[in-house]
């Protein structure tokens, strides 16, 4: 029999990154196994159901590089097929009408089944209420549109978060009540943050848009989110998604929470971020500048992999380069105030920038090597240490006190842009 398995998240808040990790285990096992992966939607509570969350699932399972081979289903239009189901549990007399809904009265016994990650789970329903199968509003619970979905759509193996466990027994009951075939259960161990409790907002992002949004690459993500709580063995780290596929192994899931390592999802992106060509860094660079209004359409390509190249090793995430790197793209230059004080509030500083202008704009040819040698002749012919001149001129510059190195990120920057920017710290900033 073929494998196949769901996701089926509501559309009522944006995808949280455990979420996004369980679809990515559906896809992984259904794509290991040849089998289907199907994503239906439980949209069933139309007042906090919303169009806007359904295209972030759609946005965030693309970005991730995961679709589905069957559906979108959605449970608001499966009412009819829950409702014939309903009437079928009344007639044979194991589900009756309460309160305007219909419920479903539980046998007392002991409810056993094997998860395929947490061994045999036994449960006494003894102490548990009526079911609710249909809601006084006509609108089914979650259990059992759950299970008649699950049944119809010949799911074979349910895998979902831990926090489902105590669903388990309740949906299996309704499996038997309907003389549905069980499917196999695995429950995926929540992700904790950095106190160990589920992860949430207090410890940064939890949306897998926030994570889109700050530049991270899908493949990393991807990558990250597979290792949370299973691992290809021999403490491998950087694995790319096609070997993930090939590697996976549902059984091997820990059952332990999974641990939300900012840090290493960091130097996982990193790394993904150096394996990629130098025309494709700067596309996205381009993509992501020209929708926050830094950079215009016309911008020149070589110039732009110029930047990326030198940037490709020194990028976390994407938006570092709206953070450190913006006096590329940023006029007028905005300075941090500690370095201005440091490098350029120095008696003398006023004319030694001056000086560097002169010698700079007699250059008749801009690429990195002549400035410096431009920069180390002034050094040694005014018996200054390197350093007394670099830093005051990677301050005007850049207006940093830290950047990639000066004399490439000066011929990136252009003769003129450097001679304007060393003219304005000079006669503004710095002390005569
Ligand atoms: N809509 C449920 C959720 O998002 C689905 C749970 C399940 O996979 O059964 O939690």
């Amino acid at each position: 029999m073929s494998v196949r398995v769901r996701f089926a998240p509501s559309p009522t808040g944006t995808l949280h990154v455990g979420s996004a990790r369980t679809a990515l285990f559906n896809w992984l096992f259904a794509k290991h196994e040849g089998g289907t992966f199907i994503l239906r939607i439980e949209d069933t509570d139309q007042k906090r159901s919303n169009p806007v969350y359904l295209q972030d699932i759609n946005e965030s399972l693309a970005f991730l590089g995961i679709s589905a081979d069957e559906g979108p289903y959605f449970q608001s239009q499966r009412q009819a097929i829950y409702k014939d189901h309903v009437d079928r549990l009344i007639a044979a007399g194991k589900a009756r009408l309460q309160d305007g809904g219909v419920v479903f009265p539980v046998p007392p016994q002991q409810v056993t089944f094997a998860d395929l990650l947490h061994g045999d789970i036994t449960v006494d329903t003894t102490l548990f209420e009526s079911l609710v199968l249909l809601k006084s509003d006509g609108t089914p619970t979650y259990n059992f549109a759950c299970v008649v979905d699950d049944a119809l759509m010949k799911i074979t193996h349910i895998i979902r978060g831990d926090d489902h466990i105590a669903n388990t027994p309740k949906q299996i009951l309704l499996y038997q009540a309907m003389g549905f075939s069980l499917p196999v259960f695995a429950h995926i161990p929540l992700i904790v943050g950095a106190d160990r409790a589920r992860l949430s907002k207090r410890q940064g992002a939890t949306s897998v848009a926030e994570y889109r949004a700050a530049g991270y690459l899908g493949e990393a993500f991807f990558n990250y989110l597979a290792l949370l709580g299973w691992s290809p063995g021999g403490n491998r780290e950087f694995v790319p998604p096609a070997e993930i596929v090939q590697l996976f192994d549902l059984t091997k899931v820990k059952k332990a929470a999974a641990f939300f390592d900012q840090r290493k999802l960091d130097w996982l992106n990193s790394q993904y971020l150096k394996q990629l060509p130098v025309p494709t860094l700067a596309d996205l660079l381009a993509q992501r500048l020209q929708a926050k209004g830094l950079l215009s359409q016309a911008v020149d390509r070589a110039w732009l992999e110029r930047i990326a190249a030198l940037l490709q090793d020194r990028l976390k995430v994407l938006e570092d380069i709206e953070e450190e790197h913006n006096f590329f793209f940023q006029e007028p230059l905005v300075y941090q105030e500690k370095a201005v004080e440091k490098f350029l509030r120095q008696d003398g500083m006023g004319p030694r920038l001056l000086e560097l202008k002169e010698r700079l704009s007699r250059l008749a040819d801009f690429e990195t090597a002549a400035i410096e040698q431009a920069v180390r002749g002034m050094v040694a012919e005014q018996h200054l240490e390197a350093k007394d001149l670099i830093h005051p001129a990677r301050v005007a510059v850049t207006g940093r006190a830290v950047s990639p190195p000066l004399f490439e990120v000066m011929s990136i920057l252009g003769k003129e842009k450097v001679i304007s920017r060393l003219d304005y710290a000079a006669t503004v900033l710095a002390k005569g």
